[in-house]
C-alpha cells in the first residue's frame, strides 16, 4: 500500500540531505548536522514557503513516533544557507525521461554489440558527425525527444486541462493530436509511433471504440509503448496515496488504452512500485527489495501464473552483482524494457551512468533510456542530470512548466 507518510521513512546514506515534497507539506531529512550520529536523522516538516511546522530527531531505521517532533516557529531562512535541498520528483522525472529519450534517439535499433563498441557518452543528433548510420538519417537534431516523451507530455497536458482528472477518452484525443497534428513534439513533426499504439489509435479514431477498449490484448501486443509513458500515472498514484488495489486499477487502465495484455499491466505496476520505493528510500537496492523481492507473493496473488512466468527474471537476482545482463534480451518487449531500466538503476550510482547503461543494452535505446531516466531523474533530482545533456534538450522550459502545472493540480 502506498502512503504519503511512508515517504519519510528513508534509509539514507550518512552524507545525504534530502527533501521530498508531496502535497502541501514536506519532510526534510538531514544527516550531516553536527549533532547527529549516523543512526540518527534530523527531521523537519515544512510548508512549501519554508515555514517549519515541526522538528526533531529520529532513528534512521524506523519512522518518527508521536511526540518525537516538536512544534516549531521558524523558517528555513533562519537556518544556514544551503542547509537543505528541495527536490521536485515530477519535474526531475520528466526531464530525466526526456534526456534519456533524446540521448537514445540517434542510436535507436542499433544492435547491442554495435552500441557497446561505439562507447557513446555525449548527447548526439543526426545533425552531428555521427560515427554510425542512424535509422533517422539526418532528420533528428541533437536534443530532440521522441514519442516516449511526447505521449507522456500529451497525457500530462490532458490531466492538467482536466484540473487533475484522468479522462482516458481525452488522453486518447491528445495522443491523436500528437500524431496527426504534431502537438506535444520536440520538433515540428512527430516521430517514433510504434505499431501497438498505431493500432490502438486507429481503433479509437476510425473504429470509434471507447478508449479503454483500444489496447491490444494479445501476447504480441506487449511492446513497451505503455511503460514508456507511465511516469505521470505512477506519480499520480503516489501523490494521491492510493492503496494497492486503486493503484493497480488505474495503472491497468492507463496501460490498457494502448496495451491491454496483463503482462503490460504487471510491468507498469512493478515500475510504479519501484519508482515509489526509489523516491522513499533513495536507495535502489533497498527499493528493489521492497518493491520486488518482498512483494513477490503479493504479485502472485494479483497476476496469473503465465504473467508471473513472463516476468520470472525480475525475481531472479536482478540486483545482484553476479547477474548476467545479457540474460535481458535486446528488443521492444515490455518485459525486456522494464528489466533494462531496473538493472540500469540498480547497477549504477548516478543518473549519467544509469542512462549510459540503459543505452548500452542496444535496440530500443530511446525508450529504455526514457524509462530509466524517469526513475533516475526523480530519485537523483535535476542536479544529478549532466548539465551538458540538459543544455541541449529541446523545449526544456515547456517541460518544466508542464511538470509544475501537473504537480499543482494533483497535489
Ligand atoms: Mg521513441
Amino acid at each position: 500500500m502506498i502512503r504519503k507518510n511512508d515517504l519519510s521513512q528513508a534509509f539514507l546514506k550518512p552524507d545525504t540531505r534530502v527533501l521530498f515534497q508531496i502535497g502541501d507539506t514536506a519532510e526534510y531529512i538531514m544527516t550531516n548536522d553536527s549533532g547527529v550520529t549516523p543512526a540518527q536523522l534530523r527531521v523537519f516538516t515544512a510548508c512549501p514557503d519554508g515555514k517549519i511546522l515541526s522538528e526533531g530527531y529520529r532513528l534512521a531505521d524506523r519512522p518518527s513516533v508521536p511526540g518525537e517532533l516538536k512544534p516549531a516557529d521558524r523558517t528555513f531562512a533562519d537556518l544556514a544557507p544551503g542547509f537543505c535541498e528541495r527536490t521536485d520528483p515530477v519535474t526531475d522525472g520528466l526531464l530525466g525521461l526526456a534526456v534519456g529519450d533524446a540521448f537514445g534517439v540517434p542510436l535507436e535499433f542499433l544492435p547491442r554489440s554495435t552500441v557497446q563498441k561505439l562507447h557513446i557518452t555525449e548527447m548526439l543528433g543526426c545533425d552531428c558527425d555521427l560515427p554510425f548510420t542512424s535509422r533517422w538519417g539526418d532528420r533528428i537534431p541533437r536534443g530532440a525527444w521522441s514519442d516516449d516523451t511526447a505521449m507522456t507530455v500529451a497525457s500530462m497536458t490532458s490531466i492538467v486541462e482536466k484540473n487533475g482528472e484522468i479522462d482516458f477518452e481525452d488522453i486518447m484525443k491528445h495522443f491523436i493530436l500528437w500524431w496527426n497534428a504534431n502537438r506535444y513534439s520536440s520538433l515540428d513533426f512527430s516521430f517514433g509511433l510504434g505499431n501497438n499504439i498505431k493500432h490502438a489509435l486507429d481503433r479509437f479514431q476510425y473504429g470509434m471504440q471507447p478508449a479503454l477498449q483500444c489496447g491490444g490484448k494479445d501476447f504480441r501486443d506487449n511492446g513497451n509503448g505503455a511503460l514508456m509513458r507511465m511516469f505521470p500515472f505512477s506519480i499520480y498514484c503516489i501523490f494521491k496515496e492510493m492503496d494497492d488495489g486503486e493503484t493497480l486499477d488505474l495503472i491497468r487502465k492507463a496501460a490498457g488504452i494502448t496495451h491491454a495484455n496483463e503482462i503490460n499491466a504487471m510491468c507498469c505496476y512493478v515500475y510504479t512500485q519501484f519508482l515509489f520505493e526509489c523516491l522513499r528510500t533513495k536507495n535502489p537496492a533497498l527499493a528493489y527489495r521492497c518493491a520486488v523481492t518482498d512483494r513477490k507473493a503479493s504479485y502472485g496473488e494479483l497476476f496469473s501464473v503465465e504473467t508471473m512466468e513472463a516476468l520470472a527474471l525480475l525475481f531472479d537476482g536482478l540486483a545482484g552483482s553476479s547477474f548476467d545482463k545479457d540474460r535481458i534480451r535486446e528488443s521492444g518487449y515490455v518485459v525486456d524494457s522494464l528489466l533494462t531500466a531496473l538493472y540500469s538503476v540498480l547497477h549504477t550510482e548516478n543518473f549519467e551512468n544509469a542512462i549510459l547503461t540503459a543505452v548500452g543494452f542496444g535496440y530500443d535505446t530511446d525508450t529504455n533510456a526514457a524509462i530509466t531516466g524517469s526513475i533516475a531523474g526523480a530519485m537523483y533530482a535535476r542536479k544529478g542530470i549532466p548539465a551538458r545533456w540538459l543544455s541541449v534538450l529541446r523545449k526544456q522550459e515547456e517541460l518544466t512548466g508542464l511538470a509544475k502545472a501537473f504537480s499543482a493540480c494533483i497535489g
